[in-house]
């Protein structure tokens, strides 16, 4: 999908850090016991003491950086170069309150939606459905398999996000034999593609593309190099396309040992290995800043 050539560009900055947010840069309390042993409680081990809440939902914290995070992302966002690029909704990601000033720009429901100061931006969300229309079976044919495959004996309910994709929230262990195969083969002949991250199996239009949208950004503030951080099989195309790209030593891209040329991966899993990833966004990005800044002598 490339950019509205009509949108101006202002030179902003050389460097954008676009990163995933869940199991990336945000850790539910699951997600933060990814990174202990096996039976280990999170209660009885330092790192509970080191988490920070970033996000409340029902009146209860859901999800958490440890404090090196939450100093690393002030930078990030202080330095104007952090892209938050999610697969959550606008109204799931309004509830996360990232440290710093917020963000510009922000890419939410997988690249549907380019959020500009907090409110999605029509050109994008109109070329996506261009692109969507041309490329992948309808969404509501999507919706329809779905409530239709999904059976309430081991699915807790199907959720559609924003009515561009639909995901639905499971117990794995109960699920018959095959069933994700068979799902993702159906996926494939519809122009979709199917991930399974944690409790949800989510499917998604083959065109409806973090990368996409992430490239977007970097065209309109002038960045020539995208840095980008993800987990998920969602994540994949966006990190195949930035300049550099790193991943948690756990997840779905973990599960299956993926690499691309020029990634780097988490020394630790879970929060800690959160910690490693806005660290290694904000080296990457202080290194370019450096680069580009003209340096005076005495
Ligand atoms: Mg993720």
């Amino acid at each position: 999908m490339s950019g509205d050539r009509r949108t101006p560009v202002t030179p902003v900055t050389p460097v954008i850090a676009a990163s995933d947010l869940d199991r990336t840069l945000i850790y539910s309390g699951k997600a933060v016991k990814l990174g202990l042993p096996p039976g280990a409680k999170l209660k009885s081990t330092p790192l509970y003491e080191d988490l920070v809440c970033v996000e409340m939902y029902k009146d209860a914290p859901l999800s958490h950086v440890t404090r090196a995070a939450l100093a690393t992302i002030t930078e990030l966002n202080e330095l104007g170069v952090l892209v938050p690029a999610t697969t959550r909704t606008r109204a799931q990601y309004h509830r996360i309150t990232l440290p710093g000033p917020p963000p510009q720009y922000a890419v939410t429901a997988n690249g549907g939606f380019l959020l500009v100061d907090g409110v999605a931006d029509a050109a994008w969300s109109a070329r996506v459905a261009t692109v969507l229309a041309e490329t992948s079976h309808p969404f509501a044919e999507v919706d329809g398999y779905m409530h239709a495959v999904f059976k309430p004996e081991w699915t807790k309910k199907v959720r559609s996000a924003e009515d561009l994709f639909c995901y639905a929230v499971v117990e794995r262990e109960k699920m018959p034999d095959g069933f994700v195969e068979e799902v993702t083969d159906w996926a494939r002949e519809h122009g979709w593609r199917a991930s399974l991250q944690g409790r949800k199996l989510y499917l998604v239009p083959n065109e409806l593309r973090k990368g996409s949208a992430v490239a977007e950004v970097a065209r309109r503030v002038g960045a020539d190099t995208v840095l980008a951080a993800g987990d998920s099989l969602l994540d994949a195309e966006m990190l195949e396309s930035a300049t550099a790209a790193i991943r948690p030593a756990h997840g779905e891209l973990h599960d299956v040992s993926w690499i691309t040329p020029g990634l780097a991966i988490t020394l630790s899993a879970g929060a800690t290995g959160g910690e490693q990833i806005a660290q290694w966004l904000l080296d990457g990005a202080r290194d370019v800043l450096d680069r580009d800044t003209p340096r005076t002598s005495a």
